[in-house]
């Protein structure tokens, strides 16, 4: 580049070449080493806030600098001391997954790069990489690959988009210009199972419908929707004037991995004229197992499924995916052309995230999750859930062969279980009251202890402790180190709470 005898800038943030192969060596050996003693350390640090925050040190904007190389050294080794470690393999919790470790390297590059992802002519590789990687997850679900779909930073967001295109497209009436206070009186109605992630109340706050507009439909004895129930809910609304628009199917709950009886939930709303949306953000990737069940497989006639890279298709947070089966839909739910776009519009344009969902700017979120697609294809995918499921299956005939545990539900790679001390009958009122607090005290010790990470799930009205695998670390190993803790820790508190005077 020509400069004449002007100055060379040498701003405070530049690193050069040399110095900046010197510091990504050090952090990739740092992050090699991290992943290589991942197994032997503490899943969970088992500390207090005010711990933590000591850590890391009070201290306000600092006024001056520091070297990278110390820097850098020093947040790795922060991290490494202070962090709970959802890619270990005994941390079987929420439903949060070991990340991949080629897209912690598609990270580096993607931010290296920098491509903003909202406009093609900001990101042309990127833009066509992601709609490339939408279409992939498609595929891989058995979902039309012709959809339209976009990135997000996760389940929320992309079920809030579903929510979005189905209240843009069945409204009778410009939703977007004229707000729902449009409809003078009658009511948006939207109908989910009583298991439904609590993302539908945030929708329903955020955009403006109100928590009670929700349509709780009960579910039946395997926590799924119940479509009698559904039928006539909606038939009543009807008669009361209300604007039903909306039937939320879940593939995958979030307490039990209950996939709701999704064929006939499509029937109800192709019958009703209703926008059909299916919260897979856990369990569609399952869909993609050649024996999965019809109930899950029936996604593909959806008008929307949501869908979490960052869960099952093992992404580094964050990643979430939106699929529409009409990209119009997404189209007509958020494009707008100010005059400082330059965007070209109209069938061959080139892909515009921007016009997608509602972010403006964007990150290249998709790299790490073409990246694992493109690492290990459908059959690596496949061989990955069906082994998660598979452990979680032993989990429970464990538990159900363990006089100590008591195996509850099983679906996809959730199992849900609990301890039940010898010689405690349960079933009565204080025996029930004595084993939830039992149970909930053994989870707080489990985690707090560090060898393994769970949670829980309360099943009508059962305090349950809950393994989630999604988790390609996790082996046979580690599901019986875990039998083994929840019965070591169980008999320890039943002992201690019979001291303080517990009664069974
Ligand atoms: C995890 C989950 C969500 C929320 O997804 P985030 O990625 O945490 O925003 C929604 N629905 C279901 C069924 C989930 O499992």
């Amino acid at each position: 580049m020509e400069r004449g005898d002007l100055p060379v800038r040498r701003a405070p943030l530049e690193v050069d070449a040399e110095e900046f192969r010197r510091l990504g060596h050090a952090t990739v050996d740092a992050i090699a080493d991290f992943l290589d003693s991942l197994p032997g350390r503490r899943v969970a640090p088992g500390e207090s806030a005010d711990e933590v925050r000591a850590a890391l040190g009070g201290g306000g904007l600092p006024e001056r600098g520091m070297a990278p190389d110390e820097l850098l050294a020093e947040s790795a080794r922060l991290l490494l001391d202070h962090s709970l470690f959802n890619g270990h393999p005994r941390f079987f919790g929420y439903i949060t997954s070991s990340a991949a470790p080629i897209g912690a390297l598609g990270d580096l590059l993607a931010a290296a790069v920098n491509p903003n992802v909202g406009a093609w002519p900001l990101s042309p590789l990127a833009s066509e990489l992601e709609a490339q990687t939408v279409r992939w997850i498609a595929e891989l679900l058995g979902y039309p690959p012709s959809c339209g779909g976009v990135l997000v930073s996760g389940g929320n967001m992309a079920n809030f988009i579903g929510f979005l295109a189905a209240r843009r497209a069945r409204a009778p009436w410009d939703v977007r210009a004229d707000g729902i206070a449009a409809a003078e009186g009658a009511t948006l109605r939207a109908y989910v199972s009583a298991e439904t992630h609590t993302w539908i109340e945030k929708a329903a706050d955020l955009f403006g419908h109100g928590t009670e507009t929700i349509r709780w439909i009960e579910v039946d004895s395997g926590q799924r929707l119940r479509v009698d129930a559904l039928r006539e809910r909606i038939a009543a609304d009807r008669a009361a004037g209300d604007l039903p628009f909306l039937v939320v199917g879940t593939a995958g709950s979030v307490s039990t991995g209950a996939i709701d009886p999704l064929d006939e939930l499509a029937t109800v709303c192709r019958e009703e004229g209703l926008w059909f949306h299916v919260d897979g953000a856990y369990g569609a990737p399952a869909a993609a197992l050649p024996d999965a069940p019809p109930d899950l497989k029936a996604l593909a006639v959806a008008d929307s499924v949501a869908v979490d890279p960052h869960k099952w298709l093992y992404a580094a947070l964050e990643a979430g995916c939106i699929l529409v089966r009409e990209p119009r839909a997404l189209l007509d739910t958020f494009t707008y052309r100010p005059p400082y776009y330059r965007l070209a519009e109209g069938e061959d344009a080139p892909v515009n995230f921007v016009d997608y969902g509602p972010q403006n700017s964007r990150g290249f979120r998709a790299l790490k999750v073409w990246l694992g697609l493109r690492q290990v294809g459908r059959e690596g995918y496949v061989r990955m859930i069906s082994d998660d499921i598979a452990l979680a299956r032993d989990l429970h005939a464990l538990a159900a062969a363990d006089g100590e545990l008591e195996a509850w539900t099983q679906s996809l790679s959730i199992t849900t279980f609990r301890y039940v001390p010898p010689g405690l009958e349960p079933g009565s009122p204080e025996a029930e009251a004595y084993l939830n607090e039992l149970n909930r005290e053994i989870l707080d010790r489990l985690d707090q202890g560090g060898d393994v990470y769970l949670s829980n799930a309360v099943v009508d009205g059962t305090y349950l402790l809950r393994a989630c695998i999604v988790n390609f670390r996790t082996g046979p190993a580690d599901v019986r180190a875990l039998a083994t803790a929840v019965t070591r820790a169980g008999a320890e508190v039943d002992r201690e709470l019979g001291a303080a005077g517990f009664t069974r």
